[in-house]
């Protein structure tokens, strides 16, 4: 059978499948957490004792004892094996988006050759996987491949099912034998504790003396394209890159606005109600989900969570989409840009700093004194963006995001923050000096609280934003769909650190000259806003002017692809902000510099080689039947003394001569591999192979317009994107 037979198989198996089977659907209160073992869990198995102490190590990461681990330990396993569990398996996140595991029995055998299953503190504490295959950035010589994973009590243990088996999931940390972090948890748990200590010094020189542990939280929206697997499996580029590296835009696309929040087709609302019931077995709050922008995509947004477990969550709903997608018959595509020319995915990560005895600090409040503390955490993430621009391009770089970022429907390649008209107005009249503070019998002044107490807008948006306040929180809207959100967080979360870290010893100077808390505060904000205010903007970050202006006027970095981000990570004052923090050692930040690039090259050269080889094999091929079709028609009525234009046959010659002589030109500069640098080498596939892919495929995608649909062998744009 021929390619173009296959995928007219796939359409009319696809048209007239039968509907699958569904469970009747289960209430919230009988499904929810019930595969976890949460605090609620151990509060029923577990020792008053031994409950609170790991309460006490869940909610603050303080260290549990051995005793008490060995307690915690049995009372999984009795609660695992009771769920029909046989294995257990550390799971971590190395330095790739994706998540690692190793699973081992709870069996052992005694003497008398009888299976009993044991599992003991120190078994769930550590775990000791072949460190050896995953990226280490030169952290471990080969001949000390060992890596340690070690429990992180503070996200809770849970079970995967598979359709016979299943298996105790336990969220873990990942690092070097010289316990170098091999991973992307424990510099979050690092910048997480970095914040707590800055901000604890802040929010005592403002006169609290009740402080609890500050935590970041994470709300991560997810986008994705479903297509049917019939199709997705007769693309090669899908299967292999998430992606399609041809393929000609379809008549119909995104232009007509009327898939955004529009009914969702019957097969894909099955699919995610069916998804959004594994979420919560596994205890994770979805909440909204809706189309998106283009046809066939979609987005899923869980409830904010504590950082930390968020982003275990987040990794977790990638591993269940697909999983469940699969199931489904659709193939789940979490790639940055699927289609070329349709609105791409990202993961907007909504993210906030706050504890249990002052609240969020990034929501402005109802009295004065919560406006001064908002105002100050305020601008400390707006100190943070501005100095630290580059580094939180640099955290969302990847091969697959530089298709999306810059493109006129993501955010921009330059960093800047979006306040919002009146939170704007507020921090400028700081700035000028308008807004000052008089004190009156302890408050402030009625020009200075009638200002202060502004209404929440979360309405106000700026899409073209991408790191926007959005009424509670900042939302970090350049982040790739496929990505982990921990880079991210660790970029916030430390950035933020190192404000608040400023910002307290400013304070603390200005109270020490007298100043009331007022004035210090307004001080500290006016000095921080002359050096900082060039990073805010709320215009359109789509225009042409903007992009000269901040580059231009305004000094912001305009860094549109990976190879000019990635760099970032060896800039001195970047060393510096990880080491001062503890976030992160210079030689760990550099291991992360190498894992990053050396992804780079190698996601860019596996889809160049990719292109070759579809050009080559799918794409050549039908353009030469056609070809055939054609000259044998023009000869047999040449023959019949019929004159025919022979164009169309010249035209098709001409594409496919064109995309053979492309695809000879990128074995080539594929094949190259003498560069100074890494960067150089990321530099060249940036512009070199990039660009000789780009016209490989206008080629292809020519021929594609020009070759008979009964020929083509590739799913159409139009049939990936309309049919489900
Ligand atoms: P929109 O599409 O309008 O941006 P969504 O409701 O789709 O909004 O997503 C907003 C996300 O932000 C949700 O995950 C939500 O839980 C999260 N969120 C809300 N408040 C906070 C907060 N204070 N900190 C962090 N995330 C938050
Ligand atoms: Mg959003």
């Amino acid at each position: 059978m021929s390619g173009s037979e296959y995928r007219h198989l796939a359409i009319s198996a696809i048209t007239s499948g039968a509907a699958m089977e569904v469970e009747k659907p289960e209430p919230l209160s009988k499904i929810w957490a019930t595969d976890v073992f949460n605090l609620a869990k151990m509060e029923e198995c577990l020792s008053k004792n031994a409950y609170k102490a790991m309460k006490k190590t869940a909610q603050t990461g303080a260290p549990l004892d051995p005793a008490t681990a060995d307690v915690v330990a049995a009372a999984m396993k009795d609660w695992a094996l009771s769920k029909g569990v046989k294995f257990f398996s550390h799971i971590f996140y190395p330095m790739t988006n994706a998540t690692a595991e190793k699973h081992d029995g709870f069996i052992v055998t005694n003497a008398d050759g009888n299976a009993i299953t044991e599992f003991t503190g120190s078994l769930l504490i550590k775990g000791e996987p072949d460190g050896s295959s995953f990226p280490n950035g030169s952290l471990r010589m080969t001949n000390a491949a060992r890596g340690y994973t070690a429990w992180d009590p503070t996200s809770p243990a849970y079970i995967m099912n598979t359709a016979n088996g299943a298996t105790l999931m336990i969220p873990s940390v990942f690092m070097s034998w010289t316990g170098e972090a091999l991973d992307k948890k424990i510099p979050l748990l690092r910048s997480n504790a970095a914040m707590n200590k800055a901000a604890k010094k802040v929010l005592q020189l403002m006169g609290e003396t009740e402080i609890a542990s500050l935590n970041s939280s994470c709300g991560a929206e997810q986008e994705y394209f479903l297509v049917d697997e019939k199709f997705a499996n007769l693309r090669p580029d899908l299967l292999l890159t998430g992606r399609t590296l041809f393929g000609a835009p379809p008549a119909k696309g995104q232009q007509f606005d009327d898939h955004y929040f529009g009914a969702i087709p019957e097969r894909v609302q099955v699919f995610m109600q069916d998804f959004e019931n594994q979420l919560y077995k596994l205890g994770i709050p979805a909440k909204t989900h809706h189309n998106e922008v283009a046809p066939g995509q979609f987005e899923i947004a869980p409830y904010f969570e504590s950082a930390n477990v968020a982003a275990d969550h987040q990794q977790l709903l990638m591993t269940v989409m697909k999983l469940t997608a699969k199931r489904h018959g659709f193939m789940a595509l979490l790639h940055e840009k699927p289609f070329a020319g349709v609105n791409g995915s990202g993961k907007h990560v909504n993210w906030s700093v706050g504890n249990s005895t002052q609240g969020n600090l990034l929501d402005p409040g109802n009295t004065p004194e919560d406006n001064l503390k908002f105002l100050l955490f305020c601008g400390a993430v707006i100190r943070g963006v501005h100095l630290f621009g580059p580094l939180l391009r640099a955290v969302i770089a990847s091969a697959s995001n530089d298709h999306r970022l810059g493109a006129n429907e993501a955010p921009p390649a330059i960093l800047s923050v979006y306040l919002g008209d009146q939170l704007e107005k507020v921090f400028m009249d700081i700035k000028a000096g308008n807004l000052t503070a008089t004190e009156c019998g302890g408050n402030m002044d009625l020009g200075l609280a009638e200002i202060l107490p502004f209404k929440r807008d979360p309405g106000d948006r700026n899409r073209t934003s991408p790191f926007a306040f959005t009424g509670n929180r900042f939302e970090f809207r350049a982040v790739g769909s496929s990505q982990s959100v921990s880079g991210p967080l660790v970029a916030m979360n430390t950035m933020l650190a190192d404000s608040l870290n400023w910002v307290a010893g400013k304070l603390e100077l200005a109270l020490g000259e007298g100043l009331s808390l007022t004035e210090a505060v307004l001080a500290v904000l006016k000095e921080l806003m002359d050096q900082h205010s060039n990073v805010i903007f709320g215009g359109d970050g789509y225009s042409e002017a903007w992009h000269k202006m901040a580059v231009e006027e305004r000094g912001l970095k305009n860094l549109p692809t990976s190879a000019d981000a990635l760099p970032a990570f060896l800039d001195p004052a970047i060393i510096e902000l990880f080491s001062s923090t503890g976030v992160l050692t210079p030689v760990e930040l550099e291991s992360r510099y190498e894992v990053y690039s050396e992804q780079y090259i190698l996601s860019i050269e596996v889809e160049a080689k990719l292109v070759i080889d579809m050009a080559t094999t799918l794409v050549y091929p039908a353009a030469m039947s056609y070809l055939e079709q054609l000259t044998n028609t023009l000869a047999t009525s040449a023959e019949l003394g019929i004159s025919l234009d022979a164009s169309l046959a010249k035209k098709v010659a001409a594409q496919a001569d064109g995309l053979l002589a492309t695809v000879d030109k990128l074995a080539l500069s594929i094949g190259q591999h003498d560069f100074p640098s890494v960067e150089a080498h990321m530099k060249y596939c940036a512009s070199e192979i990039r660009a000789l892919m780009d016209t490989a495929r206008s080629y292809a995608d020519t021929l594609e317009t020009l070759v008979p649909n009964a020929l083509w062998p590739l799913p159409k744009y139009a049939e990936m994107m309309f049919i489900k």
